[in-house]
């Protein structure tokens, strides 16, 4: 996988952090989503109290995490953002929810790794704003029930079907994020280009928005590896022409789709004459993981029409057999 375009790799560099749209105004597409939100801030805001909890989904580098920090901003309060796998034991989240200000956000990114007990304790807190915690052992111990100060939590997750019946059901509101549009994220483009000094010709922003996979964070990536090349090229103004060539360069086609993505149809569509075949097996067959596969492939080649997943497997359809320049496999004729 081509490294800017794994927006998985969410490694926190400054000059993204710098890009982050600090209200709801500023971030870009996902209207739905907005609208409803925006409501629910407003009526929280109006009768004096916290947000309803928040459940996020979508694949990887779509915003979950800079929604949360601008609903947090909207409503005036700070935000803490934990990663679940880095929550060991129930005290680590007891002391951080007894710690939460009033108002408070808590985003807990790859919510549905949260190990049971610790998930379990989270139910109450949601739900009662309480925490039962369990001093002592044996005979003498003794459950210690502290209440906490009213928060809001913001989970996010890249596939809701992750998440226990019992943790969805406690959230307020369940919203999916969804691929951006070519001309949205032309515009996330020009907007980021605009806070870094670039100069991003409007042909430019188009070739970096067909390119970046329906995803922000590929989108300022490619930005700036288009930036570098023409500054080092040309004169410094991002143009079609530069910024395909850049492209091209580090081997992204005029899809978004790297040397992964090729493997994965081929293997459909080469070794399994089209599917349905098991997620296991392509897995197997090009040593990757199941979930990576899951979560940063599989989505957007099923959002470009290549891929459906029926439930007897993976299929390539008709359009991925001609992006591979070859004819579909008609299968056995008796
Ligand atoms: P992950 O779950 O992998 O952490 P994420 O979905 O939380 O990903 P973010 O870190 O919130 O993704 O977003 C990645 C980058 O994309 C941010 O730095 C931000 O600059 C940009 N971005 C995301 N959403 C928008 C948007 N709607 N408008 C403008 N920029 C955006």
């Amino acid at each position: 996988r081509h490294p800017d375009l794994d927006p998985s790799d969410g490694a926190e560099d400054p000059v993204e952090y710098s890009l982050r749209p600090q209200r709801l105004v500023e971030y870009i597409g996902q209207e739905k989503v907005k609208a409803r939100l925006d409501i629910a801030l407003q009526a929280a805001t109006r009768r004096g109290e916290v947000m309803d909890h928040v459940l996020l989904f979508g694949p990887p580098g779509l915003g979950k995490t800079t929604l949360a920090h601008v609903l947090a901003n909207e409503m005036g309060a700070p935000c803490k953002v934990i990663q679940a796998p880095a929550l060991e034991k129930k005290g680590d989240l007891a002391a951080i929810l007894t710690n939460l200000e009033a108002g408070e956000f808590l985003f807990i990114d790859e919510i549905h790794r949260l190990s049971a007990p610790i998930e379990e304790l989270l139910y109450a807190a949601m739900e009662d704003r309480k925490l039962d915690i369990l001093i002592g052992q044996g005979p003498s111990a003794q459950t210690l029930k502290v209440d906490l100060r009213p928060f809001t939590l913001v989970g996010a997750t890249t596939r809701a079907g992750l998440i226990s019946k019992p943790l969805h059901d406690r959230f307020g509101m369940v919203h999916r994020l969804e691929f951006y549009t070519r001309a949205e994220l032309a515009i996330i483009a020009n907007r980021s280009a605009d806070l870094l000094g670039i100069h991003l010709a409007k042909e430019g922003s188009e070739a970096i928005a067909r390119r970046s996979r329906g995803t922000p964070r590929i989108c300022n990536r490619l930005l700036r590896r288009c930036r570098d090349y023409a500054e080092v090229k040309g004169d410094g103004t991002i143009t079609e022409a530069s910024a395909e060539a850049c492209l091209k360069l580090h081997e992204v086609d005029d899809l978004g789709l790297d040397a992964l993505d090729r493997e994965y149809l081929q293997a459909i569509c080469h070794k399994h004459r089209g599917g349905p075949v098991g997620l296991r097996t392509l897995a197997a067959a090009l040593g990757e993981d199941e979930g990576a596969l899951e979560d940063l492939v599989e989505p957007y080649l099923m959002q470009v029409g290549f891929l459906d997943r029926t439930p007897q497997g993976r299929k390539a359809t008709d359009a991925a057999y001609a992006y591979l320049g070859v004819k579909s496999d008609p299968g056995p004729l008796f």
